[in-house]
């Protein structure tokens, strides 16, 4: 099933800054609970940092006035407030941030039925088949699939977290893993439940009229608590769908990620597919030669949650950064990782590779680095090993543009972090303050 109108995700800023010119706030308050509803679709593209959160608002708000009551000032807000939780827990998000709220043993892997869409419940198999072959879905839909796999299937939220999070394009380690542990209860006060009526208001051609959600909230709720699980619909005929493999997360990193088809060639005068340094050793310096990069050149690291900054004619030389370590443990689908890697090479001059577990090749590629002269920019983000760059790469790091100041304190509730993160700003245009969005293209 298709939403209203489902763009086709091009990995360009471009493609990010006309989705931002077609959002209607007014449309997207009024009916973005709707599955057909008018909602924004910029999700892959802030995740990938092709447009920030404050640039979409400062954007939209040029046209169409907006403030803190707005509801998609409010959405945008919610995503700052998952990011301030990581930035608090760390890698405490990829735990139970609460107890369960059934205390007894949550299966550890996706029964074949969900992962294959063939429950026989057409509100979580429409929405797998979605994921699987477009890289959207829906809010209300990640909600009821998550729900339905935590509470009605007793499958521990963090295998099904991990499993959404490879096939989305905007999967984001705070924004899905806590929105998972919110549905299951372990980051709010109570299991979020849904039923086929729920599914009838918001997306009237789904019909789930005789299975297990066709109940109230009651059993819902009585069944979350409890070890029953309701199982796969009785007699589904569907033969269900392949599940789209994952690549990187093998002993193979550089092997898998080359299989991938139709990626451009890299731009730099090196032109040489990658760069592993997990194995450069004294071949750092020549690799450094090939690049030819002048004294004094400005590089910036480019990770790929700063994609944004590769298509901005700055002047400095954009060299990729990938860290197998990080997408061992977060292992992503063919579809993302062709989101990710055309830019790439499209516009950098090599793409690196690290691997952030084996800090003796971290050190000597720093030690090349620095022995070169060359240090650069990158751009901060939470994403482990990511975040650990620093002990490979002399650069300075830049703060990642909000949209909202973070507050001081540690806030575990949204409603608290909006209150502070908004009472610091002011108003809405003083929490833009100047501002003027880079529309420039290559
Ligand atoms: C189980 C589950 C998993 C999710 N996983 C992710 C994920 O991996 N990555 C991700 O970006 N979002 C995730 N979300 C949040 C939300 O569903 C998506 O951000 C939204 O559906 C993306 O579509 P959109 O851009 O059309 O959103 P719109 O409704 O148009 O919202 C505009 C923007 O506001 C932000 N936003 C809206 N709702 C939320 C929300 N509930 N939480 C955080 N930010 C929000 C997003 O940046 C979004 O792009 C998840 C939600 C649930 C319930």
């Amino acid at each position: 099933m298709q939403q209203r109108f489902l763009p086709d995700f091009a990995p360009t800023r471009q493609a990010a800054l006309a989705a931002v010119a077609r959002v209607n706030p007014v449309a997207y308050s009024k009916t973005r609970n709707f599955l057909d509803g008018a909602v924004t679709y910029l999700a892959p593209w802030i995740t990938h940092g092709f447009v920030s959160v404050r640039e979409a608002t400062q954007a939209i708000h040029q046209k169409h006035p907006l403030n803190f009551d707005d509801k998609l000032v409010f959405e945008f807000a919610w995503r700052e407030f998952f990011k301030h939780v990581h930035g608090e827990l760390g890698d405490g998000i990829l735990k139970d941030v609460r107890r369960p709220v059934w205390g007894g043993r949550y299966a550890g892997d996706m029964p074949t039925d969900i992962l294959e869409a063939r429950t026989g419940v057409a509100a979580i198999d429409a929405g797998v088949r979605q994921l699987y072959e477009t890289g959207y879905i829906h809010n209300h839909t990640r909600m009821w699939i998550a729900s339905y796999t935590v509470h009605l299937r007793k499958v521990n939220w963090r295998a099904g977290a991990d499993w959404m999070y490879a096939h989305l394009l905007d999967g984001d380690l705070a924004s899905n893993h806590l929105s998972w542990q919110w549905v299951a209860g372990t980051f709010s006060h109570k299991p979020y439940v849904f039923n086929a009526e729920n599914v009838r208001k918001y997306a009237r051609h789904l019909d789930c009229s005789g299975t297990s959600i066709d109940t109230d909230y009651e059993s819902l709720e009585a069944t979350a608590r409890s070890k029953r699980d309701v199982g796969p619909e009785r007699g589904v005929q569907s033969m269900g769908v392949d599940v789209p493999g994952l690549l990187g997360c093998g002993a193979d990193f550089l092997e898998e990620l080359d299989r991938l088809d139709v990626l451009p060639e890299l731009s730099g005068a090196g032109k040489s597919a990658w760069v592993d340094a997990r194995q450069l050793g004294a071949d750092g310096i020549s690799w450094l030669n090939r690049m030819q990069l002048p004294d004094d050149a400005a590089v910036r690291w480019v990770h790929p949650w700063d994609l944004g900054c590769l298509e901005k004619q700055d002047g400095a030389f954009k060299i990729g950064i990938l860290d197998a370590a990080f997408h061992a443990e977060h292992p992503w689908n063919a579809r993302r990782w062709r989101f990710v890697l055309e830019p790439m090479r499209r516009h950098c001059q090599s793409i690196l590779v690290v691997d952030s577990r084996c800090t003796g090749s971290m050190d000597q590629l720093r030690e090349a680095l620095m022995q070169a002269g060359i240090s650069g920019d990158i751009e901060h983000t939470l994403n482990p090993g990511y975040k650990q760059l620093h002990q490979a790469l002399p650069a300075r790091w830049r703060k990642q543009a909000s949209l909202l100041p973070n507050p001081g304190s540690f806030q575990q509730s949204f409603s608290r972090f909006y209150r502070e993160a908004t009472a610091m700003a002011g108003s809405l245009d003083e929490a833009l303050g100047e501002f003027e969005l880079e529309t420039q293209q290559p």
